[in-house]
């Protein structure tokens, strides 16, 4: 009888990003403290009759055939396990794209840990990590999910145990911004990495402790540098979701969306209400294991 697996694939933010310097590679090295949230798309995997491997979206904007990151993930996996290819898999996508977020990354990792479900596998995490970071930097961390630090492009990962208080996360996704990751390196200037490497030591145990007050001291994010300047409605989401004083409010990744962890529902609500009027998407959400 032929298998269908629905599994879901959770969104990251950032909390903190450092950008060192730019390698050899052309890549740049970073630390990062990755978060995976509640807000996710569903994938659906479906064995086919046809030969093949066929996408479907319900968001006429995401690739489908080989442009797509999930589709690459399938073609390495049954690839890897000499399965022949006949696979429907269809993506019901809630996370918004080029936003930040990796939501593309975070198909590509739940298509492979899904592909060992369907087809009972048993895939070691070390043969996960490899497929993963063929794929993409953040792909390996999406593989497990939860709370990381990562560094080198983000795919040198050390896993830790998540906050104990239940944690909102509000996200808000400004329309008609469009961030190229590229870009966004490429016109980042390093700066005093002896500083950062002091606040950043500080960030993931604050986050674990949810001192939110000490956190909202050492946190920062290179990318806004670059960001922020040139994207002056990304600046104004920060101010406006700040402006309660109870949240900690960042950009996630190169952007453009802005996120803000907060203790407590009510606090989330009231401070969305400060963005009224702005033209954003805005999803309220908790921190999550996948
Ligand atoms: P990251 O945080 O990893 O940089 P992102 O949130 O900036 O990711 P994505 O949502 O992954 O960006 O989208 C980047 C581009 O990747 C899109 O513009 C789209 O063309 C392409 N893409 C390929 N596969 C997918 C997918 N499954 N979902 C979304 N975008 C995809």
């Amino acid at each position: 009888m032929k298998k269908t697996l629905i599994v879901q694939a959770p969104a990251k933010i950032n909390i903190g990003l450092w950008v060192k310097n730019r390698r050899q590679d052309g890549f740049h090295d970073l630390e990062t403290i990755f978060q995976t949230i509640s807000l996710t798309d569903n994938i659906i995997l479906h064995e086919g009759f046809e030969p093949g491997i066929r996408i479907i979206c319900d968001n006429k904007n995401v690739p489908t055939g080989e442009d797509n990151i999930a589709f690459r993930a399938a073609r390495i996996f049954l690839k890897k396990y000499g399965i022949e290819p006949a696979l429907d898999i269809k993506i019901e996508k809630r996370i918004p794209m080029a936003a930040g977020l990796a939501g593309g990354s975070t198909d590509a990792a739940t298509v492979l840990t899904g592909l060992a479900k369907l087809y009972e596998r048993t895939v070691t995490p070390a043969e996960f990590m490899e497929m993963a970071a063929f794929l993409g930097s953040d792909v390996p961390f999406l593989i497990k999910g939860g709370l990381a630090r990562g560094s080198g492009r983000g795919e040198k990962l050390e896993f830790y145990d998540m906050p104990r208080n239940q944690i909102i996360v509000v996200v808000v996704m400004p329309n008609d911004v469009s961030v190229s990751t590229k870009w966004c390196y490429d016109n980042y200037t390093p700066g005093n990495n002896e500083i950062k490497s002091r606040s950043f030591e500080m960030i993931l145990e604050a986050y674990q402790k949810c001192d939110f007050e000490s956190l909202k001291k050492v946190v920062f994010n290179d990318l806004e540098s670059v960001t922020l300047q040139r994207y002056p409605l990304i600046q104004r989401i920060k101010e406006l979701l700040s402006s309660t004083g109870d949240g900690v409010v960042l950009m996630s990744g190169s952007g453009p969306s802005v996120f803000g962890l907060f203790d407590d529902k009510r606090k989330a609500l009231n401070a969305v209400t400060a963005l009224r009027g702005v033209p954003a998407q805005i999803f309220v959400e908790r921190i999550c294991k996948k």
